[in-house]
This record gives structure tokens, C-alpha cells and sequence, in this order.
């Protein structure tokens, strides 16, 4: 079931915040033809490619033939100055990153009803889509993954922006099976050093534990260390390591660390070992990415070149 991300400013931090509900807005109807007001940028809609908070994603042709995503927002879902606050927040974030595994930010415009958000397209979906087909993933596609995830994430972190909601479902994959970090709208950047981070944001099952639990400390950079942690563990196992019946219930076990690799398959201690450091509680005590990487797991195993196509459907063998 994909959880949808919280985002709460909490002033006095008593209870963890439960996933927010969006109150009742119209979805975007964009034109069949997307321009902006002086019709330099236009597009023709060819296809929906899914729907997130506010926004539709579109799959879009310009005038050359050249296809990408076309993340749609209302204006009318813009009325609050928070809203409005958000969605720059999301745009500046995001169009400053240059990277080969994030999604590229190409363009930005606005006609009467929407803001169009023009992004490089990412043909084969998320982790997440890929993770439901396939049940589980091979250590050797893991360390694929990961190693590009890892990548983006450290380059984020030198640019200041820590991503703050690293999940399955927010990592694309495009036509070559290559990792493209997405949906910045969580994103934080620490404009100065040391400082840290109040709001509590992320999604329930791979949050980390000091956004929840040290509110008046405060998070930074680690937490997107916590979260690659998690989604380690849902690669090679197949689900999230503290999912559970309902988000309080999550949060005890996030809270306690308790999470355990199922008995009945084959998980190597190598990888068993590398979550257990990654998940560790204080912040201050997580490996850095780049121990991370340097890691056994990565360093002594198979990291292939490169994906398959065929890995869409079915377990692709490294030798
Ligand atoms: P939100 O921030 O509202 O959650 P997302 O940016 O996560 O919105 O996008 C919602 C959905 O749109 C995604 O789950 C995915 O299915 C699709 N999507 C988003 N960006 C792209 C992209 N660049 N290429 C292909 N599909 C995308």
C-alpha cells in the first residue's frame, strides 16, 4: 500500500503526526495543448503518467517530437501562501540540481488555470512499480541500484538539499534501468551550517527516528541515510522493515528498532549487517555514505554495468 507522505510543522512536538489527508481539491484538466503565455514552450499531452499529492503527471510531446513528463498543479490548490511557499520551494530546490541519476528539471511556466513543471521522462516507472512486479530484487540489481541512489544522494547532500522523502516510490527509472531520484517537494535546504530541520515530513515506513522522536533537536542530512537504509532492506527482502498494521504501530517499532530479516530466505549477513549499521537510531552514530559504499556488500559483490529490460518481469541472472 504506498503511504502518503506527512508534512506538519509541529510547535510543541507531542504525538508523531499521522499521514495528512488532502482536503478536497479538483484535480488538474490541462489543455490537450500545454503553452505557456507566449506560446515559446508548447506541448501536445500524449498520455497520463500517474498522480501524486496535488499534481497529475502528463506525459508530454513538444514540437520537435521530443517527449518528457509534464508535472501539472492547479492554481486553485495555490490559494494558501503555505501552499505557494511549498511549490516554489520544490521548483528552486530542484531546478538547481544537475545530476545523471536525478531527474532533470527542464522547464517552469504558467497559463490561467496551472503551473507546469516540463521534466526529464522516466520510461520505466518507479522502484516501487518494479519492486510489485518482480517481488524481490537480486543482490547484485540492489547494489546497482543503490550504488546510482547513493550517487544522487551524495552530490544533494554537497549542494546543501537534503531530499527528506526517499522511497521506492519516489525513484524512476529510465529507458536504460538507471536511477532518477525525484519529487523534491520535501526537499530542505540548510542555507546555513549546522542548522537543522523542524518540520516533521517524510513517509511513515521509512522515516527516521530523531524526525520523530527529537523534535526539539531537530534533523539534517541523516535522514535521507536513515531512509536509504530502508530501502536497502525493501530491496533485497521485498517489503518495508518496520511496515505493520497501522502508522502508530510503525512508529513504535521505528522508535524501538525493531525490525528482523525473514528465516526462510536467502539474505546474506553481508547485506544484514550493512541495514543494521545504516539503521542505527542516533543520527550521529549512522555510517557516512561514503562508508556506506565501502561497505563489503558493495566492495566484495557483483555490481553489474548495467539492468536488463528483461528485469521488468522477471530475475535477471550476473555472473
Ligand atoms: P507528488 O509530488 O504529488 O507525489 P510525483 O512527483 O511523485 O508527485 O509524481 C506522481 C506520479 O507521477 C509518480 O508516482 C509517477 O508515477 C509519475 N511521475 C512523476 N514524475 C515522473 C517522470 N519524470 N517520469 C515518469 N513518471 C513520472
Amino acid at each position: 500500500k504506498p503511504q502518503p507522505a506527512v508534512a506538519d510543522r509541529q510547535k510543541q512536538a507531542p504525538e508523531p503526526p499521522l499521514p495528512r489527508q488532502n482536503a478536497k481539491v479538483t484535480p488538474p484538466s490541462p489543455p490537450k495543448v500545454i503553452a505557456d503565455k507566449t506560446r515559446t514552450l508548447e506541448f501536445v499531452r500524449v498520455g497520463m503518467l500517474g498522480e501524486g499529492g496535488f499534481a497529475r503527471v502528463y506525459e508530454v510531446q513538444d514540437r520537435r517530437g521530443g517527449r518528457c513528463a509534464c508535472k501539472v498543479v492547479t492554481k486553485q490548490s495555490l490559494k494558501t501562501k503555505k501552499a505557494k511557499t511549498k511549490l516554489y520551494a520544490e521548483i528552486k530546490i530542484h531546478r538547481s540540481l544537475e545530476h545523471p541519476n536525478i531527474v532533470t528539471f527542464q522547464d517552469c511556466f504558467e497559463d490561467d488555470e496551472n503551473v507546469y513543471m516540463t521534466l526529464e521522462l522516466c520510461h520505466n516507472g518507479s522502484l516501487m512499480d518494479l519492486l510489485r512486479r518482480r517481488r524481490r530484487f537480486t543482490e547484485p540489481e540492489s547494489r546497482f541500484f543503490m550504488v546510482q541512489l547513493i550517487g544522487a544522494c551524495h552530490y544533494m547532500h554537497n549542494h546543501q538539499v537534503i531530499h527528506r522523502d526517499l522511497k521506492l516510490g519516489n525513484i524512476f527509472l529510465d529507458s536504460n534501468m538507471n536511477v532518477k531520484v525525484g519529487d523534491f517537494g520535501l526537499a530542505a535546504l540548510i542555507e546555513n551550517p549546522g542548522e537543522r530541520k523542524k518540520t516533521i515530513c517524510g513517509t511513515p515506513n521509512y522515516i527516521a527516528p530523531e524526525v520523530l522522536f527529537d523534535t526539539a533537536n531537530g534533523h539534517s542530512f541523516e535522514v535521507d541515510t536513515w531512509s536509504i537504509g530502508v530501502i536497502l532492506y525493501t530491496l533485497v527482502v521485498g517489503r518495508p522493515p518496520f511496515q505493520t498494521k497501522d502508522v502508530k504501530a510503525i512508529y513504535k517499532r521505528i522508535r524501538d528498532n525493531e525490525y528482523e530479516f525473514p528465516k526462510d530466505r536467502l539474505v546474506s549477513l553481508e547485506v544484514q549487517e550493512l541495514v543494521q549499521q545504516i539503521l542505527t537510531p542516533d543520527p550521529q552514530q549512522r555510517p557516512t555514505l561514503h562508508e556506506i559504499i565501502d561497505h563489503a556488500w558493495f566492495t566484495r559483490g557483483v555490481v553489474p554495468d548495467r539492468i536488463p529490460a528483461t528485469a521488468h518481469d522477471s530475475t535477471p541472472s550476473f555472473s
